[in-house]
């Protein structure tokens, strides 16, 4: 992989937690998308979400366009990861496939629907860890939704980064330690979930863990039109 960049689309005021997708691209001009944000109109049972610059908008700021988009890797379908997912009609989706055959009949995704209940023939679904392509693996992560996946990249310069998404949100939950959340029924899979990528950044030698919505963090990284090489 050449370049990361990563993008910010919208802000959750309520927890002060930034909403954010990424891009990569590879050393032979391959587009991917890894998520792609909040839906342009954000539907009433998700009002605390509040939306920034589109994703589309800031592709467009790098010269690029949804159709220019090779692939979109689908981490789940919360409304603010997979809110764009229509706008990129050339791209193949990759999505592990126990998310995907979940999300079609759970409830939680039913409103976004027509955005990744996309023609099979541009779905690849992805059964647990897979190297994807060089330098980009994907690892499943379940525990915050079934068949979640975090991204471990490879690059020139920086090494290795991973992208835990939504299986470590914030960096205080990146701990081996048991969460006090006890009372969540999802905690025993979120902890192995956590425990599996922590011991990853230590085999793999990570230099760089990026956490899904930590805004102290966030505030730290480079972000468009800056990028990780
Ligand atoms: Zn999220």
């Amino acid at each position: 992989m050449k370049r990361l960049y990563l993008m910010q689309v919208g802000f959750m005021p309520e927890y002060q937690i930034p909403i954010v997708c990424y891009l990569v691209q590879t050393g032979e001009g391959k587009n991917i998308l890894i998520d792609t944000g909040l839906p342009e109109i954000i539907p009433d049972e998700a009002s605390d979400f509040e939306n920034g610059q589109d994703v589309t908008v800031q592709l467009a700021n790098l010269g690029l366009r949804p159709d220019d988009i090779d692939m979109v890797i689908s981490t789940h379908y919360d409304i603010d990861h997979a809110g764009r997912h229509a706008a990129f009609t050339k791209a193949e989706y990759v999505v592990q496939r126990l998310h995907h055959l979940d999300a079609a009949t759970n409830p939680r995704f039913a409103a976004l629907r027509a955005q990744w209940d996309q023609p099979m023939e541009r779905i690849r679904l992805i059964d647990g860890d897979i190297k994807l392509l060089p330098g980009l693996e994907l690892i499943e992560t379940s525990g915050h939704v079934p068949g979640h996946q975090s991204v471990l990249l490879q690059l020139p310069e920086t090494g290795a980064i991973l992208l835990t998404i939504d299986a470590v949100p914030f960096s205080s939950s990146f701990t081996r330690d048991e969460q006090l959340d006890s009372s969540n029924p999802d905690a025993e899979a979120i902890r192995a979930s956590t425990i599996k990528l922590l011991d990853l950044v230590e085999r793999e030698q990570v230099g760089l863990v990026i956490f899904g919505h930590d805004n102290e963090q966030w505030e730290t990284l480079k972000k468009v039109p800056e990028f990780y090489d």
